[in-house]
């Protein structure tokens, strides 16, 4: 069911699945992007000449490596880890690490190709990569999330540079494994490299906001979609899935700006709160207790807990995905818009699936792909490395304000972008050709 391929694309993804088998997300973030393209080749022919698309399909380079660690009890364990240093047209390569047994190559690749995209709308000069190993940091001691990290970075090291590439968090990696890998990569150059990694604390060279930022954009941006077609969010009901990073400053932003989060989730259950989630009490749980969100009962006794529950049978007016990839399917995405949802931003990275991105632009509601609707955490990044790279640390204001800024104007890039190619209110269309074609630009500059 998902969308056609333009012809002249056809032997381009077919070339993709050949050269990378097996590996479907990817598979999936790349078609999802070829499926817009069709219309740029026809404007500008030079692109294919210069086999500009076939060039961003394949990675730069791809690390590979093995990482031994101990646990608590002696034990040895391996683990695999990755970076793929996707593009880097616009700058250094700039995305984060991913710690999860999921993890895989064509979920690194998937997650690298995405951030060549999003990192180009943000209008920053940064590049696009992605690293990660499939660790399960879930149950683990601190002493064995510090020498897990200090193993992986023995290696990755050699591969990093503020100038070269900049990793940062994503799911299962915060500010505790940041500091663990920024301070093994320290003790072996013998350089204090600021801005060779982000999400750092704020102690030692992080961003104010960063923490926030991935969050409080997804909201900035659903923002910006509603005003566009006159409404705004002040008295939305609103479902976020997710009660990790993300997640969180979604819901402190929604309820900053009027509207009222009813639900949220883990891997295990949902929580429904009808007066609106306590974000004290979620905080308390998953960030200082690290604990399952089902406690949130023991705070809250009137609110509801659903084992196995799905979040998007929860009626609402906006949906924030903020999980995890395909975490929302062509079913859910009927549910949501018979049960009258307006607007879709994606906190997460790909959460939608194809088929329910199809329903929800035939439903013709807002809806905000993971490029551009929570493009503010990198780009919050890219912010500390201007901090870094000046040895100046701005206020929060100043910080939330500039990402503010950011949001904004990614909104109306692909808003106008849309519109230039005839499909306007396409967000996809607009995130993926307006971030192409600031990468194609300048790989055509820099010649082969
Ligand atoms: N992991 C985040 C993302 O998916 C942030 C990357 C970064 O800050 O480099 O965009």
């Amino acid at each position: 069911m998902t969308a056609k391929l333009d012809e002249k694309l056809v032997p381009i993804y077919q070339d993709v699945l050949h050269r990378n088998p097996g590996e479907k997300e990817f598979h999936q973030a790349v078609h999802e992007v070829l499926e817009t393209l069709g219309p740029v080749l026809v404007k500008y022919p030079e692109f294919a000449d210069k086999k500009i698309i076939q060039r961003i399909c394949e990675p730069e380079r791809q690390i590979i490596f093995r990482v031994p660690w101990q646990d608590d009890q002696g034990e040895i364990h391996i683990n695999r880890a990755f970076r793929v240093e996707f593009n880097s047209a616009l700058g250094p390569y700039k995305g984060g690490m991913r710690f999860h047994p999921s993890v895989y190559l064509g979920i690194i690749k998937f997650l690298g190709f995405e951030q060549i995209f999003k990192n180009a709308l943000t209008g920053l000069p940064i590049g696009g990569g992605k690293g990660g190993s499939d660790f399960d940091p879930k149950g683990r001691s601190d002493d064995e999330i510090m020498r897990f990290c200090q193993s992986l970075m023995t290696e990755l090291y050699r591969h990093l540079g503020e100038y070269t590439d900049v990793p940062a968090g994503d799911i299962g990696v915060g500010g505790r494994e940041i500091g663990y890998m920024f301070g093994q990569y320290k003790r072996i150059t013998n350089r204090y490299e600021s801005g060779v990694f982000t999400g750092k604390g704020l102690d030692w060279g992080g961003s104010r906001a960063r923490t926030e930022a991935t969050g409080y954009g997804t909201v900035f941006f659903t923002h910006e979609m509603l005003k566009a077609r006159g409404d705004s969010l002040d008295g939305k009901t609103v479902v976020v899935s997710g009660s990790g990073n993300v997640a969180t400053y979604a819901i402190e932003k929604c309820h900053e700006l009027g509207a009222k989060v009813i639900a949220c989730s883990d891997s295990q259950g949902i929580i429904v709160d009808e007066k609106g989630i306590d974000l004290k009490a979620l905080k308390q749980i998953k960030e200082i207790e690290r604990r399952r969100i089902s406690a949130y009962t023991e705070i809250h006794k009137d609110a509801k807990y659903v084992e196995g529950g799905n979040i998007w049978s929860v009626p609402c007016d906006v949906a924030l995905p903020c999980a995890t990839q395909n975490e929302l399917n062509a079913s859910d995405a009927k549910t949501l818009v018979e049960n009258g949802c307006i607007a879709v931003a994606e906190g997460a990275n790909m959460p939608t699936t194809p088929e329910g991105i199809l329903l929800f632009q035939d439903a013709k509601i807002c809806y905000g792909p993971g490029k551009a609707a929570n493009a503010g955490g990198v780009a919050t990044s890219a912010l500390e490395m201007q901090q870094n790279a000046s040895r100046d640390s701005w206020t929060f204001d100043y910080t939330q304000k500039r990402l503010e800024e950011i949001m904004i104007d990614i909104h109306k890039n692909c808003y106008e972008t849309a519109a230039e190619f005839g499909s306007e209110g396409n967000y996809v269309l607009g995130a993926n050709v307006n971030g192409f074609l600031r990468v194609a630009k300048a790989m055509t500059a820099m010649g082969v």
